[in-house]
């Protein structure tokens, strides 16, 4: 995506000390993120991309934690074929990680645990 005349401008900045930051959405708002120079132009590809993959998670995840607000939801299939989503107890703004092994769990419902039972 850079010429080699931007690569070596890039270069002068970072050998005189200038980084690169840019505020990406995380849980309750954002979070300055240093993008190393070599990794700009993806970046501005795809930032969501970017930090899906510097998470080690793929991007459709990343972007529905963020929607969800770090709530894991119900992955029962119901009888119409779509998926249950109600919020599993006691869960919100979980981290990426914890979302992803919590989301598609089991809802209150579904034989989930009820949130009284949830340990906080
Ligand atoms: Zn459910």
């Amino acid at each position: 995506m850079f010429s080699e005349q931007q690569i070596a401008f890039l270069n002068m900045l970072k050998v005189a000390g200038i980084s690169f930051h840019a505020s990406m959405p995380t849980m309750g708002g954002y979070r300055d993120t240093f993008i190393p120079p070599h990794e700009l132009s993806e970046f501005i590809e795809d930032q969501f991309e970017w930090v899906a993959k510097k998470n080690g998670v793929a991007r459709e995840d990343y972007i529905r934690w963020l929607d969800t607000g770090g709530a894991p939801q119900c992955g029962q299939i119901l009888k119409n074929g779509n998926r249950c989503k109600n919020l599993i107890s006691g869960h919100v703004q979980r981290s990426l990680n914890d979302w992803l092994q919590e989301d598609a769990g089991l809802c209150a419902v579904h034989g989930g645990e009820p949130s009284s039972n949830k340990p906080r």
